[in-house]
């Protein structure tokens, strides 16, 4: 990448490519990192340099927020404190200390992993060796690498882009892979390589809590003396990013079938790419057509771009059970269910038994 000096001083944005001069770049360094060790939030996987601890709290932070992740992270650390009790846990265990966080590929990749580094012997000391993990991307990598052994990898990402765009006063669209490797390379230049965890923990905490997408805190900010979007007044227009696709509604109806105080569900195989081994309530495609008795009410669900409206109903015991059987609803609560089936399941009690009905749990997936 070239260094050009002074460029988009006239306030119009920088073409694709351009970064800071290199005195720039050592202040922006020293401002970061002096204002990340002043300011940063006390979160529990910053108390630690672990690969395994830091390995953990990267994956779950994809996809949720961080107060979301805190009682998660905890509750998975004090259950599979280090990567030979994750390697050796039963899948229902796993499934219901991920229960709620969603995208369940995840914890099945993290105990892939957790079983290839207790086969090796130790945790890989190397970008390259933590990429080639199961479920590990290039952002996962330059996380673990640089957080805890100080390998000099720039993170990027969303936090990352917004910053990096503003700061430049750069239009690149960071939805396309063009836009996205400029930046990375732009991300690489700025990082201080005698501190690449912190810088990188700092650029992502200012992404956070400071350089926000909407109504971005410039006056607090320790780097608007050199940002360019704002001394050009384009801080609102950054940073580019082409819209994501429009959501698909769909509308699907799930049956509620008792028999005593048994419930009829169905768990899914342990090689389905979609929550592999939860249990759900059974839908037309398991058990044929039936006939609706009781409709309960509906509820809404959403998973990526797929806006789902859930309708609960009851029914009679049908013919085949297809791929479901009869769980006590006592020991339903033992189970790794999947969060329809547990909205499914708040909704029928509450119509049934409104001051028993079960409480939300901590974040939904
Ligand atoms: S000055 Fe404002 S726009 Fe620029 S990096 Fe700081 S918070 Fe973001």
């Amino acid at each position: 990448m070239v260094l050009r000096e002074n460029e988009a001083d006239d306030g119009q944005t920088s073409p694709l490519g351009t970064t800071f001069p290199k005195s720039q770049i050592t202040r922006i360094q020293d401002l970061l990192l002096a204002w990340f060790r002043r300011s940063r939030r006390d979160l529990p996987w910053r108390r630690t340099s672990d690969p395994y601890r830091v390995w953990v709290s990267e994956i779950m932070l994809q996809q949720t927020r961080v107060t979301a992740v805190i009682p998660f992270y905890e509750r998975f650390l004090a259950r599979c404190p280090d990567v030979e009790a994750l390697a050796a846990a039963s899948e229902s265990d796993l499934l219901s200390l991920w229960a709620g966080l969603g995208y369940y590929y995840r914890a099945h990749n993290m105990q892939r992993a957790a079983r290839q580094i207790v086969e090796e012997g130790a945790f890989p000391p190397t970008f390259a060796g933590i990429r080639a993990l199961p479920g590990v991307g290039d952002y996962t990598a330059a996380a673990i690498s640089s957080i805890s052994f100080g390998l000099p990898h720039a993170v990027v990402d969303g936090n990352v882009l917004r910053v990096l765009s503003r700061l430049l006063n750069d239009t690149s669209d960071i939805a396309t892979s063009r836009g996205k490797r400029e930046f990375t390379r732009a991300a690489d230049e700025l990082l201080n390589r005698a501190h690449p965890g912190d810088h990188n923990q700092a650029l992502m905490e200012l992404g956070a809590t400071v350089c926000l997408p909407r109504k971005p805190q410039c006056l607090v900010c320790p780097l608007s003396e050199l940002c360019r979007a704002r001394a050009a007044g384009t801080v609102d227009q950054l940073p580019v990013k082409t819209k994501a696709k429009s959501p698909v509604s769909e509308e699907r109806t799930l049956f509620w079938i008792t028999r005593g105080d048994d419930l009829l569900i169905w768990q899914r195989a342990p090689e389905s790419k979609l929550m592999p081994g939860f249990w759900e309530l059974p839908e037309l495609s398991e058990l044929g057509q039936l006939e609706p008795l009781i409709e309960f009410g509906t509820f809404g669900h959403s998973i990526t771009f797929h806006r789902y409206l859930f309708r609960v109903v009851s029914t009679a015991v049908p013919a085949s059970l297809g791929p479901a059987r009869w769980v006590p609803r006592t020991n339903l609560e033992s189970l790794p269910l999947s969060t329809i089936a547990r909205k499914a399941m708040r909704l029928v009690a509450r119509k049934l038994e409104p001051s028993r009905a079960p409480k939300r749990r901590a974040a939904s997936a």
